[in-house]
């Protein structure tokens, strides 16, 4: 008769599962990763980095009628905001693909089209919040903004300030305990409101000799002719940017023992530098490898550089037609892990998880069969027979992995890429990374869960 060892399903920290220098190979992998977070803090730089990455490993911009024998390293990406890499497996496409799908969008604050603006003698910037955040987390904050402005004869500006050593960095404003009687009686969600989440640009006004009364505006001149100087740009080319001011913290260790990282944009970056790196390592897969860093997770996948975009659907039809596939058939033969980050218990939160199903930071990788709110509503709800595949190829892979949750059943809810690939006819499950203050400007994650994400995605790349 089994024990209970055998009869229990019991979940167990990586720590207690995997061996010492397995545990410094982690660490050493996540030194990797901090770098990829500093140096991408937005949708575009992300995808600049993993081109640049991915062209050392012998990767190619996919074109019509190229050659595609098994081992063939491709990327296409679109409007450079999304990219999709492949490596050619020795199997025909129609006998499907193994997909990772990420995103590299994350919540942050974009500049509005009209953004710049004087009162009270300083000069500020007006945002529109990009994805589900809590706004009182973003004032009294230092911001870095990055961004590409766009000008009328199609010239590109990139900017990133606030990021270097001696860079100045730009601030959303709190007001003062000691004046706070009335916002204290608000809620969370009132007393922080989107249109007052304006970002402090300057305070110096142009030209000391001019007749303040008679000139206006002359703090935003100082602003605009700093950005002429620098830039060469001018107030309208701000119409046609995409300006993001994001946190200028850098991705540091968290605890004495350094056993976390905290950072900027794990979610989802944690997955997307883990199906990067996992793809830059393949050898010549059996099946055709495929890791997606799609935009626009945060706000439903919509759009071109979005998950729900057809760009994907013409990459892999274009690989499809080269080697006399069909997509459907493609598209019936693959499975899709959806890597996005998943909820990491914690124990100053306790009500709004459930121990039972909750992911623990340090289990190793969180696996959700569904996602979705109220009533699983828009999960596509991964099947049995693909869980019990994932159990399979985690084990034989030494991948550490606990089942996941968001949270309690009717407490909220959140969707991630799975369903936009499973309505493809993809089998797909969601995976992920488990974050502690997730959507903050500054998130938790356990190193060894990320280090897992990798060594899982790799282990379903090479199956
Ligand atoms: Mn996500
Ligand atoms: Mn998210």
């Amino acid at each position: 008769m089994p024990g209970k060892d055998e009869l229990f399903y019991t979940k167990k920290s990586t720590y207690d599962i995997i061996k010492e220098d397995e545990v410094e190979g982690a660490y050493a992998y996540c030194e990797e990763y901090k770098h990829y977070l500093d140096k991408g803090k937005t949708e575009r730089e992300c995808v600049a980095q993993a081109i640049a990455l991915a062209e050392k490993e012998g990767f190619k911009p996919f074109e019509r009628g190229m050659d595609l024998p098994p081992g063939t390293k491709l990327y296409m990406d679109t409007a450079g905001k999304s990219l999709i890499l492949a490596v050619i497996g020795k199997a025909p496409l129609s006998k499907g693909m193994n997909i990772a799908a990420t995103h590299i969008d994350s919540p942050r604050l974009d500049l509005k089209q009209v953004p710049l603006y004087e009162d009270g003698d300083m000069a500020f910037f007006k945002t529109h919040y990009y994805g589900g955040i809590r706004k009182y987390q973003w004032v009294a904050l230092p911001l870095a903004l990055h961004g590409t402005l766009v000008k009328k004869d199609g010239q590109s500006v990139d900017i990133v300030i606030g990021e270097d050593e001696g860079d100045p960095v730009f601030m959303v404003t709190d007001l003062l305990p000691h004046l706070s009687k009335d916002q204290d009686k608000k809620t969370l969600g009132e007393a922080f409101t989107g249109e007052n989440l304006n970002i402090l640009i300057g305070s110096r006004p142009d030209g000391a000799d001019k007749d303040a009364e008679k000139e206006k505006d002359r703090v935003k001149l100082t602003v605009m002719k700093i950005l002429n100087e620098k830039y060469g740009i001018v107030e309208e080319d701000f119409l046609s940017a995409e300006v993001e001011a994001v946190p200028a913290m850098r991705a540091s260790d968290v605890g004495f023992d350094r056993s976390m990282i905290g950072a900027y944009g794990h979610d989802d970056r944690s997955c997307s530098f883990a199906a990067l790196r996992a793809l830059l390592d393949l050898e010549v897969p059996e099946k055709t490898a495929v890791c997606v860093l799609s935009d626009k997770e945060e706000i439903g996948s919509e759009g071109i550089t979005g998950m729900q975009s057809a760009a994907f659907d013409y990459f892999v039809e274009e690989l499809c037609s080269a080697g006399g596939s069909l997509l459907r058939d493609c598209y019936r033969g693959s499975f899709c892990l959806s890597m996005d980050v998943c909820n990491a218990f914690d124990p100053n939160f306790a009500d709004v998880s459930e121990k039972l199903n909750g992911a623990k930071l340090g289990y190793g990788l969180g696996v959700m069969k569904f996602s979705g709110s109220r009533g699983k509503s828009g999960s596509s709800d991964a099947t049995a027979e693909d869980v019990a595949m994932l159990r399979s190829l985690f084990a034989e892979s030494g991948v550490t992995w606990q089942m996941a949750e968001l949270g309690k059943v009717d407490q909220g809810g959140g969707g991630t890429v799975a369903k936009f690939l499973a309505n493809r006819n993809i089998p797909t499950i969601d995976a992920g990374v488990p974050v502690l203050s997730m959507h903050a400007p500054y998130e938790i994650v356990s190193k060894l869960d990320c280090y897992m994400a990798y060594k899982g995605i790799k282990a379903l790349f090479s199956k």
